[in-house]
């Protein structure tokens, strides 16, 4: 009796027991699956591939600054700046993006460096910088484009141009298509002749006539895509930065007209001259005299019109030079 007793308590401590690490087991079991669950919940489809995926970026940006824009906010008719710093890391730049569509780079202030910009009449909206590595990797950035707010004046043709009449309106908007056709005709050198901050062509800046405006004529809108600067005839005109003469010649509206090209899509337009002082081929330094100021062509008075294109896109000027402030 008393033997049947302990073993009858010896099998009630042995299922004790086994119950006991029988609960601890389904226990373990359980936080296993809520661990599993909250994988799950974190990271979508494929955990593994998802998971590796989302860090490879960040490693990346830590080992590299990556990518900026300025100014991250333009309105229609502004350039921005586009800089890469690749750091310390052995991959270079295969290329970059702005919408879509490569641009041309270049380095600049030990930062590989691009310059982009939208047209006047360029779409609005949030735009994508994007550098792609060599690697396989890419870092990216957003430009923000805003409305520009139209402001339009009327446009007096002077007699010597045939006066305000219709033919004369005609006539003026044909030349324009006509001579802006000719003038973006050029292509750019694929590489760039500039290294260094661009400068003012004239020494005493004074503008009088900003970029962006619409100069209303009969039943045509032409909008001023270029800076006019105060410069009596016969004042000494700089280039703005190295490049190569593209342009030397004379247009009925454009005036006596000098296009440098810097490279990669980058140029530089001064109008109206009364003459200029180097010719086709010709390769010119930063802050070069090439021209004398002047008020042939369109002029309404003497004064200097620069105006900055990139791919052919008119930018303004003004906003240019703020890039390298
Ligand atoms: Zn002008």
């Amino acid at each position: 009796m008393k033997k049947t007793f302990i073993a009858l308590l010896v099998l009630l401590l042995i299922i004790t027991v086994w119950l006991l690490s029988a609960s601890k087991s389904i226990q373990n079991t359980k936080i296993e699956k809520s661990d599993h669950v909250t994988v799950e919940k974190q990271t979508s489809p494929s955990t593994a591939v998802v998971v590796t995926k989302d860090l490879v970026p960040e490693k990346l940006y830590l080992k590299s600054p990556g990518i900026s824009v300025f100014p991250v906010k333009i309105i229609q008719g502004e350039p921005f700046l586009i800089s890469v710093d690749i750091g310390s890391g052995t991959s270079t730049i295969k290329n970059i993006t702005f919408d879509g569509k490569k641009v041309g780079f270049l380095e600049y202030e030990k930062k590989v460096t691009a310059i982009s910009g939208i047209d006047l009449s360029g779409k609005v909206g949030t735009f994508k910088v994007i550098a792609n590595f060599t690697n396989g990797s890419s870092t990216e950035a957003k430009v923000v484009v805003s409305l520009r707010k139209k402001v339009e004046a009327p446009l007096g043709i002077p007699d010597s141009l045939g006066g305000n009449t219709k033919a004369s309106q005609d006539k003026l908007v044909a030349s324009l298509v006509t001579e802006k056709a000719a003038l973006t005709s050029f292509p750019s050198a694929t590489t760039a002749y500039w290294s260094e901050k661009f400068s003012w062509p004239v020494e005493k800046i004074t503008v009088t006539d900003p970029y962006g405006y619409f100069r209303q004529t009969g039943a045509y809108s032409i909008s001023h895509k270029g800076t006019d600067f105060e410069a009596k005839v016969g004042t000494d005109v700089f280039a703005m930065n190295e490049g190569v003469v593209q342009v030397s010649q004379d247009y009925s509206i454009y005036g006596k007209t000098i296009i440098i090209d810097h490279g990669l899509g980058l140029k530089t337009l001064y109008m109206h001259l009364s003459k200029s002082l180097v010719k086709v081929g010709d390769r010119v330094n930063k802050g070069q005299k090439i021209a004398l100021s002047g008020a042939t062509g369109y002029a309404e008075g003497p004064h200097l019109h620069i105006s900055v294109w990139i791919n052919n896109v008119s930018v303004d000027p003004m906003k240019f030079m703020d890039l390298f402030k």
